[in-house]
């Protein structure tokens, strides 16, 4: 599966369900901000597992320092599409981020902002084509706006981060488990999971049947949770 379907698959996942969830689980009450930060911040999230791949597309989006990160996960996680293709990777990430948000506060919250930004303006191609600076650094750019934005506008600890990078990871478990390779969801166990619904990694049931209908999906959820100023509270 191709990035961009991962993070589209993210973003749909977010808007179809934080915005109905009990309050109690998130430790706040949505505002239409949270829902549409959450969801770009969601989409962002399904590209994590991938860090693991230093020659995907995805690899590029802060230069040289990412590429260098994904190599170093690369090796740490066994090579790509094991560990970080896992359970324990999205619980990992899920408490990792909680305990950064509660423990290392405000700090951290906006360093992962800024990261996953990132990773969804590359993934969502709202960026230069290509791996030269002109791409990364108007993903740098854009992120430090959005983060700032998120500083500015959202002063609360944002209690639903923990979920959204939970369920972006989950996200793209389930997309790679869509394609012939699998996910080895309990690894360490080797088996890999597959239900295979694309042969090939873009072919056109993924980028016309499946990417369109979750676009639709997620503007059409986000225009009646966060958008639509009649249904708002
Ligand atoms: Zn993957």
């Amino acid at each position: 599966m191709m990035g961009h379907s991962h993070a589209v698959s993210g973003a749909m996942l977010y808007a179809a369900s934080a915005p109905f969830l009990p309050p109690l689980l998130l430790h706040t009450t949505l505002q239409p901000a949270d829902i549409l930060m959450g969801t770009v911040l969601c989409a962002g999230a399904a590209l994590l597992p991938d860090l693991d791949h230093h020659d995907g597309s995805i690899a590029n989006f802060l230069g040289p320092l990412s590429k260098a990160l994904c190599r170093f996960v690369a090796w740490a996680s066994g090579g790509h599409r094991h560990a970080t293709h896992s359970l324990l990777f999205v619980a990992l990430m899920g408490a990792g981020t909680w305990a950064g948000v509660t423990f290392l506060g405000r700090n951290f919250t906006l360093a992962l902002t800024f990261f996953l930004l990132a990773l969804a303006i590359r993934a969502l191609r709202l960026c230069p084509p290509g791996d030269g600076p002109e791409a990364w650094i108007t993903i740098i750019g854009l992120s430090a706006l959005g983060t700032f934005g998120m500083n500015t506008w959202m002063p609360s600890s944002p209690g639903w981060l923990p979920y959204a990078v939970a369920l972006g990871t989950l996200a793209h478990l389930l997309g790679d488990c869509l394609t012939k390779k699998g996910a080895p969801l309990l690894w360490p166990h080797k088996e890999r999971y597959e239900v295979v619904l694309i042969k090939r990694s873009g072919n056109s049931v993924e980028t016309k049947v499946l990417v369109p209908i979750m676009s639709v999906a997620t503007f059409v959820l986000l225009w009646f949770t966060a958008l639509s100023p009649t249904i708002v509270n």
